[in-house]
């Protein structure tokens, strides 16, 4: 079993790669691949960048390339639901594209032909992640997370995310993985800390919070893989 750990941006995965027992970098598709052990586990590690369009490609390299069996992100995002609150966790139940819309024919929003508004993420992981978080006394909220290729700092826009999705949170990369993993059969598990509350302070917050929040979350993902390696 190989398991892809990945995230979006270089403070995502610092955390994690710091914690291995070791590792060695392959690149490809002009992106950097740490194929690392910790615990006995077999781990392929990687940041992907910002967005929909990267993310799917390094899922899917970690994947099909690689040969990951299943794939655990770590990473930060906003909050939607006024309950969480900056450096809290939420695990995806599952995800949606805010921004995909072709409502002009009449669908849904975030709904395309043969495709689905939601994807679920897989049960047995967050299972896992709810272990780990009892295990610590961590308190991990479980909700929708909504996607889109848009840094969301505007009320409006979040208020518009909240009602058409139910979204309690919102990145840029999620559903983009969720619907590689779905469509190639690997079970995914999407974990965010929040660094912001997508409102007009957003950046500011981000910029702040982005490193304490995403070593939050990677120091999870490491107690998840604790209660895997066992
Ligand atoms: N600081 C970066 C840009 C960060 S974009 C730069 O200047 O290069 C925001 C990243 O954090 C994305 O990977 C996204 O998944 C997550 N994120 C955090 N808060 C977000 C928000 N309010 N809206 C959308 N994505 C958010």
């Amino acid at each position: 079993m190989k398991i892809a750990v990945m995230g979006a941006m270089p403070e995502e995965i610092e955390p994690l790669l710091d914690r291995m027992d070791g590792y060695k970098r392959v690149d490809y598709a002009k992106n950097s691949y740490y194929l690392a052990s910790y615990k006995g586990l077999e781990l392929v590690i990687a940041y992907s960048k910002i967005g929909k369009v990267f993310a799917s490609l390094t899922a899917a390299t970690m994947i099909e390339k690689f040969g990951a069996t299943k794939l655990l992100f770590s990473g930060v995002a906003g909050a939607i639901d006024e309950n969480l609150k900056i450096g809290d966790l939420i695990v995806a139940t599952k995800l949606c594209q805010h921004d995909l819309d072709i409502t002009a024919f009449g669908h849904p929003y975030g709904y395309v032909p043969e495709g689905s508004v939601y994807v679920r993420a897989d049960e047995e992981l967050i299972n896992i992640a709810k272990d780990a978080a009892s295990e610590k006394n961590i308190l991990l909220k479980e909700g929708i997370i909504a996607t889109g290729d848009q840094f969301v700092a505007d009320e409006e826009r979040k208020r518009f995310i909240a009602k058409t999705f139910k979204a309690d949170a919102i990145e840029m990369e999620g559903a983009s993985v969720a619907v590689v993993c779905d469509s190639l059969d690997i079970p995914f598990f999407i974990l965010r800390s929040i660094s912001d509350s997508a409102d007009m302070d957003a950046g500011f917050n981000f910029e702040e919070f982005l490193e304490s929040s995403a070593k939050i979350s990677a120091d999870f993902v490491i107690g998840m893989l604790d209660i895997i390696a066992k």
